[in-house]
């Protein structure tokens, strides 16, 4: 026997309620980043490795383990989008519109990261973003990240969610934060893991994200950035503030906030959430004003984030309703016109479908099995009298209805 075939580590299928969960997150961010403005965008799943080599940098983990990287027949290499953003930048440049800022960007779709797999983690995974091009006011960091708190609650989930702020500063504040950093994270360097020692020269503020125990000990007492902020960059986050608050979105500061991605400065931010374990994040974004002068474009400066759309949907509380449609049950002789209903039935927009296989009672079983909320039963008698019995599957009740007035009557 041949052997049975599973879905690739990391991978899984979305069926059923696993499916309908995964759509109403979807349908929901873009109904409401409509209403923000955003326009919906779909940029290819691979892109030129170089979009993201060159953006996300050499220094970020992404790239250096997670990625999923091949040189494809032609012998150009090729990755499987691991975020939107770089690909967000490059399709503005290739597309001219460095002209028409700004541009305000909501996407949906699946990215791949060659993680360890485990609950709320995965090799392929989906998630939502958006993304504001072409604005540097403090006011943009706010829109964004209120539209994604409008998402979180239109789920029913803002009360397992916190959003979590922090700014980077800007050039000169991380610099100087990244000095302090440096010298503190070296005076301690003995009980730096292996990894965080080897971004104390590359990202040290990356140390701040470790997950390691002895690490997460250290950082606890590392300088925050706060008094390395040039008056400039504190201006701009105060400003943040204060627009987050006449939006009533509620935050939390919490000054270990970094992206692990190299572009990032000003503001960053992490929606977060103590209902899913170790996989706590559900999404984050943040400031990235050199991303597109990299990516060959000019100096757009842009902010933006992602969600995962995996993790909202484990947090949804009851799954979206299964779609209930009515069951056409012909008895007797009466298919054409049994067809001739369900053909009516769809024409008005109702879910419809026949239940023709077995015995009467055969069929009134499919009719509930489909989650039919009504099934409607012709019979050779009702022929003859231009009705069908309409019944109920809920109460039970049922009717003789005439075969015109049925779609009507389902409606
Ligand atoms: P990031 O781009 O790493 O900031 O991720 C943004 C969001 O995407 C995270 O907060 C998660 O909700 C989701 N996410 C990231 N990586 C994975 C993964 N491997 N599996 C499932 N969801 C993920």
């Amino acid at each position: 026997m041949p052997t049975e075939l599973q879905p690739a580590r990391g991978t899984h299928d979305l069926i059923g309620e696993d499916q309908r969960r995964h759509q109403f997150v979807i349908d929901t961010a873009r109904r409401i980043a409509g209403i923000y403005g955003f326009d919906q965008w779909a940029t290819p799943i691979f892109e030129d490795t170089r979009v993201f080599a060159r953006t996300l940098g050499e220094t970020s983990d992404v790239v250096m383990k997670e990625m999923y990287t091949f040189e494809d027949r032609g012998g150009d290499s090729i990755t499987l989008r691991p975020e939107f953003t770089a690909g967000v930048c490059r399709a503005l440049v290739s597309n001219g519109l460095t002209q028409s800022l700004p541009q305000k960007v909501f996407l949906a779709g699946p990215m791949f990261r060659y993680d360890r797999p485990q609950k709320g983690r995965y090799r392929q995974f989906h998630q939502i973003d958006i993304e504001v091009l072409g604005s540097a006011e403090p006011l943009a960091d706010a829109e964004v990240i209120t539209c994604g708190w409008e998402i979180i609650k239109a789920l029913g989930i803002s009360q397992q969610v916190v959003l979590e702020l922090n700014t980077l500063g800007d050039k000169e504040s991380r610099q100087a934060y990244r000095d302090a950093l440096v010298a503190y994270f070296t005076e301690h360097q003995g009980a730096l893991s292996q990894d965080s020692l080897e971004r104390l020269d590359r990202n040290p503020l990356r140390i701040l994200d470790s997950k390691d125990p002895g690490d997460r000990k250290l950082v606890a007492d590392a300088p925050t950035i706060t008094p390395y902020l040039t008056e400039a960059a504190g201006g701009f986050y105060e400003g943040v503030k204060r627009y987050l608050t006449l939006f009533g979105v509620p935050f939390r500061e919490n000054p270990r906030i970094v992206r692990g991605l190299d572009y990032y400065g000003h503001t960053a931010f992490e929606f977060i959430t103590t209902k899913l374990g170790a996989q706590d994040a559900v999404g984050g974004g943040g400031r990235y004003d050199g991303l597109v002068a990299e990516m060959g474009g000019p100096q757009v400066p842009a902010v933006g984030w992602a969600l995962g759309v995996d993790r909202l949907a484990l947090l949804l509380d009851g799954p979206p309703a299964a779609p209930a449609g009515v069951a056409v049950v012909p008895i007797g002789d009466t298919e054409a016109a049994a067809l001739e209903i369900v053909q009516a039935l769809r024409q008005a927009g109702i879910r419809a479908e026949m239940a023709y296989r077995g015995n009467l009672r055969r069929r009134m079983e499919r009719a509930n099995r489909i989650g039919a909320r009504a099934a409607v039963i012709i019979g050779d008698d009702d022929i003859a009298r231009g009705v069908a019995q309409v019944k109920d599957l809920q109460t039970g009740e049922q009717e003789a209805v005439a075969l015109k007035d049925i779609p009507a009557r389902l409606r």
